[in-house]
């Protein structure tokens, strides 16, 4: 029998491997920008349209090739970055495989211009699914551009596996920062559709991360250096209180080069430990350079994970020396978390003059007079705190009054507790006028009890069957999530003015994002002024947010939309409503009282969906007479 192996013709071997290197648009950006940099380039041009669909060009001036190397490039492992395997271990070069250009080559339309400082003239070769369609010497300036069109042409399934632009537009930017953020001297420019999108002029560090993230951005850093024989370590941590609530802007570069590293991050979140809100994260841009030959970058295809030598003690001086900084800058002890930020003063009252205060006595106030419960709830999301003790005694009351009322009747002492009758209405807290529904509203008045928090985390209330446990923070992203939705689709949320417009600084990419989502969140009742460049300028809010809640709400937001903003207005809406809620929505360990948690309850049980939470977790169970007859049979 003949044999059947054959070896693979190259544009085959080409397409499989450009599966690996080239998921999508953003591949192309990273490939050709990091060739732009190992090229020497002090200048480079991105230019992309829809999304890098139809087109991702890299424009440099760096060193150019000969007409040879302009053809060889194109071949499946050409490269001029290592010659032995030896070499892998002092790489200096982002690229090193040789792969990028040939698998690119294979799936796309790709032109080329290229020419080296020294000679007269250049070569500008078009090559089409690894098919050279011509080749021609040409007047060009020095550098190298790639232009690569119609990426896919040639697979289908691939094309149509691509996102919406708006997803795949924001891998672009996140490529892009990457190289940008990790070479501040080189001249970064920016174009999608035509607009310029950045202009990054070769800067220091901390003025690339400003020019990136935006204005704001620099008061936010405490600088951390660190030179040991191991590694030598630059860089910015955020000071804690601009912890964001989502992961947004942390970074690590390996000798110039992005990568992920779950070790290293838990390395900078131990800095942190005590001082950060629970689950908030620092922003970090972090730099790390360590002798080529105690990293393995080889481990992973595309490289944004590597190996170091000795993972464990670069963990402890990265961990140290981050420390240090945020002592050093003062940033650690000044820290309280538990304040409540309804009590900081706004900014515009802090350059007013301060005002003798004025003493206002109660004559008629007696101390063993009854107090009146306070009516402090109002319909807002904004559960106030109250101090424990201030409803301490009346909690403890009622519940005593329940409890002697069941133990008076029902002989505790008696061994024969199976006859405990929960039927008696004693010991149900209810009575029977609640029966009817499952919460009445005349109720409220009512001076007994109806519903006890426990553990500052769950309500529990008394229902003819048995009782309900309602997890609080769900019961209530639930009700502002409902509340949120009508607002937006009925569209006209009301808004509450404010007296002086709040303004927020972003980053470029986050002013994007909430350009596109301004429709929508004008109708929760946002009002915008005019937008600026780095900065919105809000000059009122919907009703159920107060004004120290505006930029955490906003912030939470643009972290959930990191990966894209859903195509249609429907879901826009949904996941801010979604958003908004969980930002808002009354926390674990928060202490209610007794009016908010009948509230709560009443809001939940009105919810069209009450059952659930937006995202789906159960909003509360019920434990019925017999379950618990059940538990004392035992
Ligand atoms: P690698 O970067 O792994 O070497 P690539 O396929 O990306 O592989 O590129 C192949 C070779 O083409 C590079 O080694 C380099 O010599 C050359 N090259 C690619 N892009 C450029 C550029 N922008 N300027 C100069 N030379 C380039
Ligand atoms: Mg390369």
């Amino acid at each position: 029998m003949s044999s059947i192996i054959q070896l693979l013709p190259d544009h085959v071997a080409n397409q499989i491997a450009a599966g690996e290197v080239v998921q999508r648009p953003a591949s192309v950006v990273k490939e050709l920008l990091e060739n732009a940099v190992d090229a020497k380039a002090t200048d480079i041009k991105l230019i992309i349209k829809d999304a890098g669909k139809s087109l991702v060009q890299v424009i440099d001036n760096g060193s150019g090739m000969n007409v040879t190397d302009a053809r060889l490039c194109f071949e499946r492992h050409a490269t001029s970055k290592i010659r032995q395997a030896e070499d892998l271990f002092s790489l200096n070069t982002k690229g090193f495989r040789g792969e990028a250009l040939a698998s690119i080559a294979a799936i796309a339309h790709m032109e080329m211009k290229t020419k080296l400082e020294q000679e007269e003239l250049g070569t500008h070769i078009v090559i089409e699914g690894s098919k050279f369609m011509s080749q021609d010497v040409a007047v060009l300036p020095k550098g190298t551009s790639f232009a690569v069109k119609n990426l896919f042409f040639n697979i289908p399934a691939r094309r149509n596996f691509l996102k919406s632009d708006t997803v795949e537009y924001r891998h672009i930017i996140d490529e892009f920062q990457r190289v940008a953020l990790a070479h501040p001297k080189i001249h970064f420019t920016f174009y999608h559709n035509g607009s310029d999108m950045y202009n990054l002029p070769p800067s220091s560090l901390r003025q690339r991360i400003v020019n990136f993230f935006g204005g704001k951005t620099n008061e936010k850093l405490v600088p951390v250096v660190e030179d040991t024989e191991m590694m030598n370590i630059q860089g910015f941590v955020s000071k804690p209180e601009f912890a964001k609530k989502s992961r947004g802007e942390q970074f690590f570069f390996v000798n110039d080069r992005f990568i992920k590293s779950p070790y290293l991050h838990h390395a900078v979140m131990a800095a942190y430990e005590g001082i950060l809100k629970d689950g908030s994260q620092p922003s970090y841009y972090l730099y790390l350079t360590v002798p080529p030959n105690t990293i393995d970058i080889n481990i992973h295809p595309t490289k944004t994970e590597i190996k170091f030598d000795n993972e464990s003690a670069m963990y402890a001086i990265l961990r140290a020396s981050i420390k240090h900084s945020l002592g050093q800058f003062n940033v650690a002890p000044v820290l309280d978390f538990e304040r409540d930020a309804n009590l900081d003063t706004p900014y515009h009252y802090k350059n007013l003059e301060g005002e003798v205060p004025t003493i206002q006595i109660d004559t008629n106030f007696n101390p063993f007079a009854e107090e009146k419960p306070s009516k402090s709830y109002s319909s807002s999301s904004s559960y106030k705190r109250v101090e424990p003790a201030a409803t301490w005694e009346s909690l403890y009351v009622d519940v005593k009054h329940d409890t002697s009322a069941v133990f008076g009747r029902n002989e505790f002492a008696s061994s024969n507790n199976n006859d405990f009758s929960f039927e008696n209405n004693e010991f149900a807290f209810e009575n029977e006028e609640v029966t009817s529904s499952l919460f009445n509203d005349e109720e409220v008045e009512q001076t007994v009890q109806r519903t006890y928090q426990i553990h500052k985390k769950y309500i529990v209330s008394p229902i003819k069957s048995g009782m309900v446990i309602i997890d609080q923070n769900r019961a209530h992203q639930r009700v502002l999530y409902e509340q949120f939705l009508v607002n937006m689709t009925v569209q006209h949320a009301s808004s509450q003015q404010l007296l002086f417009p709040i303004n927020l600084f972003y980053s470029t990419s986050e002013m994007e994002l909430i350009a596109e989502l301004q429709q929508s969140l004008v109708n929760t009742g946002f009002v915008f002024e005019d937008s600026n460049p780095d900065h919105i300028v809000i000059s009122g809010i919907p009703v159920n947010i107060t004004e120290s809640e505006v930029a955490v709400v906003l912030d939470q937001l643009l972290g959930d939309l990191h990966n894209g903003i859903p195509e249609n207005s429907f879901s826009q809406n949904d996941t801010i409503a979604k958003s908004m809620a969980k930002s808002l929505a009354v926390k674990t360990g928060a202490y209610l009282t007794e009016k908010e948690q009948e509230n709560l309850v009443n809001g939940l049980f009105a919810c069209k969906d009450p059952n659930v939470s937006p995202f789906q977790k159960p909003t509360f169970i019920t434990m019925r007479v017999e379950d618990l007859d059940k538990k004392f049979a035992l």
